[in-house]
């Protein structure tokens, strides 16, 4: 898989609130010149308060509505790009620190609520901890030619993040692995490896987390004490304790015309995918379709305006159309979902748009597996349905 240089765009737009911290308090005003990391906003919910960092240096130019990786609009802050890429200076964490002190650090980075995409959970230290979890596999392994690149670019600092989190938690991390060099130097560094074999769902991340807390993993993993995060998180953390940055930029795998060409764009936070495509010298048909996540559970996009955020992993597009075909009711959706909530029932719900139904599933639980779209006969994204019947129940109880 290439790898190539950082994008400059011209602008970004920043997500200044999320599906999960819908709020926002604005920091800078239009036509104030921001830096590379300065705090821009902070966008909360009833619980916590996380700060916005501008990705680039330059003029804030406007507050515009866009479309965010679910579909719905949100406010984003646009920033005109100078290029110079000025930095505010960083803020590492001096040793001796404390789990207090890390935990703090990692809130004021922004890292706490950095990846909660399906099971992931958030850094959050304050519920009776247990066991932290971080999947060090490749989204998209076993689907798209897996991407070992990232940990060897990172493996020191993607280390030294696991065990960072072993300090701000007091608890052992267990480390999900495919790669048996990474495993043996995440032993030799005391962190507990569980060597797994994924398939392109995330099923299998299931199974593993089953076998390490020895119960059926529930849809809210914090509630039974366990953080569950990714690699990128780790490295995260180490960039914000260690170096004193927050998190400004993403490696992402862009995925080219059905995924035939793979590229890893640096791609600053609040860049286009359009941007994203000019820089790998590519551009979609007309009648391409866009994603944004996992190439098998991501959401789907009308255009190619959208942003990369902070947990994207995975952008692109496909030129194919997929017919899908009528539902038989074969039922196999239903049976393969691993938290057991009948997704063709919800699907065929949120077609009839029968509230009450929809309402008595627990849609919440879906983890965005993708196993229900990718077993389905007729090749229905019924994914894609059951998404919407979240964010039907997410509207009627706001
Ligand atoms: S509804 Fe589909 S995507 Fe959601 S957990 Fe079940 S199988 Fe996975
Ligand atoms: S797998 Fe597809 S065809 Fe079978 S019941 Fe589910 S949605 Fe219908």
């Amino acid at each position: 898989m290439q790898k190539q240089q950082s994008l400059r765009p011209s602008s970004v737009s920043i997500p200044l609130h999320n599906p999960t911290t819908k709020y926002y308090d604005l920091n800078v005003a239009v036509g104030e010149r921001v830096l590379v990391g300065q705090k821009i906003a902070v966008r909360y919910n009833q619980e916590v308060r996380l700060p916005v960092f501008s990705s680039v240096s330059g003029i804030v130019r406007s507050v515009d509505s866009l479309e965010y990786v679910n579909g719905i609009s949100m406010d984003h802050l646009v920033i005109d790009n100078d290029a110079k890429e000025e930095q505010v200076k960083a803020r590492p964490l001096l040793k001796p620190y404390t789990a207090q002190m890390l935990r703090t650090q990692l809130v004021d980075m922004g890292v706490e609520g950095l990846d909660q995409n399906g099971l992931y959970t958030s850094l959050d230290f304050t519920n009776n901890i247990n066991q932290v979890i971080v999947n060090a596999v490749y989204e998209n392994a076993g689907f798209v030619k897996e991407d070992v690149q990232f940990f060897e670019t990172h493996q020191d600092a993607l280390i030294k993040g696991c065990y960072l989190l072993a300090e701000a938690s007091l608890k052992p991390v267990t480390v999900l692995t495919n790669q048996r060099s990474f495993a043996t130097k995440c032993q030799q560094a005391g962190l507990q490896v569980r060597l797994v074999r994924p398939r392109a769902n995330k099923a299998w991340q299931v199974e593993a987390i089953a076998s390490i807390i020895k119960q059926q993993p529930p849809y809210d993993l914090l509630s039974v004490g366990v953080i569950y995060t990714n690699a990128h998180t780790a490295k995260a953390v180490y960039d914000a304790i260690e170096l004193g940055v927050p998190v400004t930029s993403t490696e992402v795998v862009v995925l080219l015309d059905d995924a035939k060409q793979q590229r890893i764009v640096e791609t600053k936070i609040g860049t286009t995918l359009a941007d994203v495509l000019a820089g790998a010298n590519a551009s979609a048909q007309q009648d391409a379709t866009y994603f944004s996540g996992n190439v098998l559970s991501g959401s789907s996009m009308k255009s190619g305006e959208f942003v990369v955020h902070a947990d994207a992993s995975t952008v692109g597009y496909t030129s194919s159309v997929i017919e899908e075909d009528v539902c038989i009711k074969c039922g196999l959706c239903n049976d393969v979902c691993p938290v057991g909530i009948l997704p063709q029932n919800i699907m065929d719900s949120e077609i009839r748009e029968a509230e009450d139904r929809i309402y008595s599933y627990s849609v919440d639980q879906c983890v965005e597996c993708g196993l229900c779209s990718y077993v389905c006969p007729s090749e229905i994204n019924v994914l894609e349905w059951v998404r919407r019947a979240k964010r039907r129940v997410a509207r009627g109880v706001e």
